[in-house]
């Protein structure tokens, strides 16, 4: 039996804490006879179970005494008092209750009373203590489990970061010297021009995906910056820079009035560019794409319609996934934009999803939270 499961009795009148000690030792607990509140004290710091206290040898400066002491518990715990009221004066015990602060958990016993009340209160007391060390173990694993996962997907951002960083030298000469190649070989025979002009589309292709990695990998790797500001903006924003594209397809844009939110302006611009530029890409013959939102007390929700090509149920999931693409031939793309707009919706404590008819046309939805909660358990709740 450790410290923190046994039984601290404070009972300094005549005979009455070796009594209770003696009770509750033969029923099976571990208690210690504390000889006044400063020793009460000083075993209240190696951990406790329960406290059984006489009203008589708490006074008003010994409560705030322990209350200082009960103030450095970590939020996690209550520590549970059994206090013996003499009968009659009630009030005074239930003053020096409340001065015992919020870690204190105290039930009122009043005196005379049987061993048997007695020993079952603090048993109910140390039942209850037990549970709040199960709940102080529980959150130290999932601290550590959250620290861990920090810790690998801070590895695989630095990882990701570096390798295109590194991979993206290379890829530049390799570009340059097939674009002399190219601009130096007047007569060359068909089969080696088309070679050429696959390995030059290649290199470029994957300077665009190393880009693209590297984009998500920055995403990931900073806290957002929030600003409030009305989310129109920031659709705006987005539409200025799909300029060229909707000059060129004309498509029609309807937006609804939108809420002004929270959340990291540069990255919403980012997630409305990316949906908004998907419906301009997947698109039906009279492009046609609707942009409203509603809030709810938890979160805010922006919704992008489209009428274009559609997504079959099977892959309603996956395409939020890096590289997942169903078109690979049909659009150019890296299969990462849709991955980055995940991203950012759960850094803002929201999610992402979609609903799509196939052949008809797709609703994507995205959640910002009100409050953005950090996702990793905070230390404060475990110190002590
Ligand atoms: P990509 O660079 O391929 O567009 P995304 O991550 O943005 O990558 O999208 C992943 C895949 O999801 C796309 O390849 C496409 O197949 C599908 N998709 C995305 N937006 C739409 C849409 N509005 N309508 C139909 N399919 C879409």
């Amino acid at each position: 039996m450790t410290a923190t499961h046994r039984c601290l009795i404070l009972a300094p009148t005549g005979e009455d804490g070796a009594l209770i000690g003696e009770v509750f030792t033969s029923d099976g607990l571990t208690v210690k006879v504390c000889s006044d509140v400063p020793d009460l004290c000083r075993e209240l710091r190696g951990g406790v179970g329960a406290v059984v206290v006489a009203e008589e040898a708490v006074t008003a400066a010994h409560a705030a005494e322990i209350r200082g002491l009960l103030d450095e518990e970590p939020a996690w715990s209550v520590v549970p008092f059994v206090m013996l009221m003499s009968s009659g004066e009630g009030d005074d015990a239930h003053r020096i209750v409340d001065l015992f602060g919020m870690h204190a958990k105290v039930t009122l016993i009043e005196r005379p009373c049987r061993a048997a009340t007695l020993t079952s209160a603090v048993r109910v007391a140390l039942h209850a203590r037990e549970r709040q060390y199960e709940i102080r173990s529980l959150l130290e694993r999932l601290e550590s489990q959250a620290k861990e996962l920090s810790r690998s997907n801070d590895d695989l951002t630095r990882f990701a970061s570096a390798a295109s960083h590194d991979l993206q030298e290379p890829l530049r000469m390799i570009s340059n010297y097939l674009g002399l190649i190219q601009a130096r070989s007047v007569n060359l025979e068909e089969n080696l021009r088309k070679y050429l002009t696959h390995a030059i589309a290649g290199a470029s292709r994957m300077n665009g995906l190393i880009t693209s990695l590297l984009e998500y990998a920055r995403i990931g790797s900073a806290e957002p910056e929030l600003t409030t500001f009305p989310a129109a903006e920031a659709v705006a924003e987005a539409l200025a820079n799909l300029r060229l594209k909707i000059d060129e397809v004309k498509p029609a844009i309807d937006i609804a009035e939108l809420s002004t939110i929270t959340a990291d302006k540069t990255l919403i611009v980012q997630i409305f560019q990316n949906i908004i530029g998907n419906a301009i890409k997947y698109r039906s013959e009279t492009p046609h794409i609707a942009v409203s939102s509603s809030q709810t007390e938890r979160e805010w929700i922006f919704t992008v319609g489209d009428n274009g090509i559609g997504i079959k149920a099977d892959n309603l999931k996956r395409i939020f996934e890096t590289f997942q693409r169903l078109h690979v031939s049909d659009y150019a793309g890296y299969g990462i934009g849709l991955a980055t707009c995940k991203r950012i919706a759960e850094m803002h404590g929201g999610e992402i999803w979609v609903e799509s008819t196939y052949g008809v046309g797709s609703r994507f939805f995205f959640s910002v939270a009100r409050r953005i909660e950090r996702p990793s358990v905070s230390i404060d709740v475990l110190a002590s």
